[in-house]
């Protein structure tokens, strides 16, 4: 067995993350965190309006420095490494990351989604250039001109957080169909900074220079349209985290899911209800069920002992 044994590993450190972190911190259940950051997906957005505890909304920002003081706080115990695949071998999950390897009983994934990429031509090209982004988070630009492609929440939301940084913003939709919560249009549309384009289906990206130009191409009448920005956000849905998929753990999950022995918890495991509340509440549920083993697991040793 390799040196870095914990009984329960935790991976992601989102609101999922933490809320089982903490969970099983308050029942004394010895655990540790492995995770690339603090906050997850939460960094991204704009202003959380649908979170009982703030009756006026919040920042992602300020909300994951609510999730850092959180570990801080309660001395959650998180190594910051990328996990790159899991394997369960006599019993311990084996998981590797970039710098070590730890064994555990119990694996509670919490591990979020990714987000999509439209797969079109000088999509690669721009991103490598840094001149196209997929989240939010980490980026600070200013000043600029923006096209953020996506009808959805997360376009719209994108767009009022960078309009507040003094962008002009271009929002591109593929069809007449905005997907966004009304409210959310509402304050989009609110916004002289913000115009939203619709039937605009971005089918190839060219970087010129320090710049980006996108292209369409009507489908009716063939007609080519473009427009040039100097960054590009793409903003077309989210897909869970393929960390599972490029593991060999994928093959038996099911079996470790009915053994009580892996929790899939949050965004990861329900890609159509990507909550705070519903990732929070899966936490404390899955720290819950490994709290009423771990005590059985220790009522059992000491009756062994008695024998
Ligand atoms: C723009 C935007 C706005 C949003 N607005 C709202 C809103 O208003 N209200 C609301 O309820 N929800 C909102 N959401 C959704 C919300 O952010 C998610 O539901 C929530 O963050 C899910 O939590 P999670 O812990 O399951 O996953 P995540 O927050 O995605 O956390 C996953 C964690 O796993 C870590 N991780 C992943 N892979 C690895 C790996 N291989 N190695 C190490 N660490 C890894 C990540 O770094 C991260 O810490 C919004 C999302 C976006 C993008």
């Amino acid at each position: 067995m390799c040196d870095n044994y914990v009984p329960i590993v935790i991976i992601g450190a989102g609101p999922a993350g933490i809320a089982a972190a903490l969970q099983l911190q308050r029942e004394e259940i010895p655990f540790i965190i492995l995770s690339n950051d603090v906050g997850g997906c939460v960094k991204n957005a704009f202003l959380i309006e649908n979170l009982i505890t703030y009756p006026l909304g919040v920042s992602g920002v300020n909300l994951s420095e609510t999730l850092e003081k959180v570990i801080s706080q309660h001395n959650i115990p998180i190594i910051f490494c990328q996990v790159k695949s899991i394997d369960y071998e006599d019993e311990r999950f084996l998981i590797k990351t970039d710098e070590k390897k730890y064994t555990s009983s119990y694996l509670i994934l919490a591990i979020g989604s990714i987000p999509s990429k439209l797969n079109i031509s000088g999509e690669k090209i721009a991103y490598e250039d840094h001149l196209l982004n997929y989240e939010i988070k980490n980026t600070n630009i200013q000043n600029k001109t923006i096209a953020i492609i996506g009808g959805g929440d997360v376009a719209f939301d994108y767009a009022l957080n960078l309009v507040n940084k003094n962008n002009k913003i271009f929002i591109l939709v593929r069809s007449s169909n905005i997907k966004a919560l009304p409210r959310l249009q509402a304050l989009v549309r609110s916004h002289k900074l913000i115009k939203v384009i619709t039937n605009f289906p971005v089918d190839k990206i060219s970087v010129i220079d320090k710049s980006v130009r996108l292209w369409s191409t009507s489908s009716s009448s063939n007609e080519k349209r473009s427009i040039n920005v100097d960054h590009i956000f793409v903003a077309i849905g989210r897909h869970p985290n393929q960390l599972l998929i490029e593991s060999k753990i994928r093959e038996i999950k099911d079996k470790l899911i009915f053994k009580k022995r892996l929790y899939i918890i949050g965004d990861f495991a329900h890609s159509k209800f990507r909550q705070i509340s519903i990732a929070m509440g899966d936490g404390i549920q899955a720290a819950m069920k490994l709290s009423k083993i771990w005590v059985r697991n220790r009522q059992n040793k000491r009756e062994n002992l008695k024998l």
